[in-house]
């Protein structure tokens, strides 16, 4: 609400949506609920009778989506809930996370939304697109550089230059950081690009067929364990501070960098992100936005609550790690 009514004081309205990857599994035998292929109609003919309710089970429960379909994960499918403002966004999550499981369920089917639900499966993203209205018009597109406004360049140039704090709340669990692989379009990397899956920050441009309208940031580095309002919170004070300070974007990566060596990641500024509990536990406490986002008091439950996750996690295996995280969310 404290950053919503920021946005609002700064002339701006803010749209927000969640993409939601889960893995559908049979709760006889563990299987793969569909078979592929990945964005295949096909994929989800073999899963048609839990569509059909969890479409009516969304729609009954005022929630609309732009899309649902197989993901490229065996098992994998994802649902895009439709752009609202955050409050409502961060509600929606939270309504279509109980609405899937639920839908799973009475088909004898089980959805896990844990970042990482096994060693050799895909992780699920839960993305967070955002975007700046103002008198009723996308205040990102504009005629800049890659379609931007000046205020669409600084937003996104506010959010990269944030991430290492930024995705300690976004992804923050010991199961994210296992996600957090190269290669599998999962924000590894602190770098943006246009429609370019494998940055943290995708800009999704205007086309010419959605219209100016449709212009929006991902950011790929978020997941279900992370809590749906703070992430939305230090998303939109991390963009906004951007705004504020007519922060300078760097250029865009149109490549995947995990193919790069060090030398030429460091020589383009671009750094993994945190994969251990030690690194993200650091970038968390040394962002003073982040900090301030969250107070004193709530930041000291968020690193307890860490600290809990990474203790547990270092006295058990990787496998029983992922185990213990695969129902959870
Ligand atoms: N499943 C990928 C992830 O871990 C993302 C795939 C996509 O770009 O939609 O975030
Ligand atoms: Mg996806």
């Amino acid at each position: 609400e404290r950053q919503v009514q920021k946005a609002s004081d700064a002339g701006f309205e803010v749209r927000a949506g969640f993409e939601i990857e889960f893995a559908l599994t049979r709760e006889s035998d563990g299987l793969s609920a569909h078979r592929g292929p990945a964005y295949s109609a096909n994929a989800l003919r073999d899963v048609d009778q839990f569509v059909v309710l969890l479409l009516e089970a969304l729609s009954a429960n005022g929630l609309d989506i732009g899309q649902i379909h197989a993901e490229y994960g065996g098992s994998q499918l994802e649902i895009a809930l439709s752009p609202l403002d955050p409050l409502a966004a961060a509600d929606a999550q939270v309504l279509a996370r109980q609405t899937i499981h639920s839908a799973a369920k009475a088909q004898g089917l089980r959805a896990s939304f844990a970042p990482l639900p096994s060693s050799s499966s895909a992780g699920n993203g839960w993305h967070l697109h955002t975007s700046l209205v103002r008198d009723g018009h996308n205040a990102l597109t504009g005629d800049g550089e890659y379609g931007l406004s000046d205020t669409g360049q600084a937003y996104i140039a506010g959010l990269v230059r944030e991430l290492p704090g930024l995705t300690a709340i976004t992804a923050p669990s010991s199961g994210s950081l296992l996600r957090r692989r190269p290669g599998y379009w999962a924000g590894a990397f602190g770098f943006w690009g246009v429609e370019n899956r494998e940055a943290a920050v995708r800009l999704v441009p205007a086309t010419p067929l959605l219209g100016p309208e449709h212009t929006n940031v991902e950011l790929k580095a978020c997941d279900a364990s992370a809590n749906p309002y703070l992430a939305l919170a230090v998303t939109i004070a991390a963009g906004l501070a951007g705004v504020a300070d007519s922060a300078q974007l760097p250029s865009p990566v149109q490549e995947d960098v995990g193919g790069w060596d060090d030398a030429r990641r460091d020589a383009a500024g671009i750094s993994p992100l945190a994969t251990t509990h030690a690194q993200q536990r650091e970038d968390l406490l040394s962002s003073a936005l982040v900090r301030d986002v969250l107070g004193m008091e709530l930041l000291g439950a968020f690193v307890a609550c860490r600290d809990a996750d990474a203790t547990w996690a270092e006295s058990h295996t990787e496998d029983e790690l992922l185990e213990s995280l695969r129902w959870i969310y």
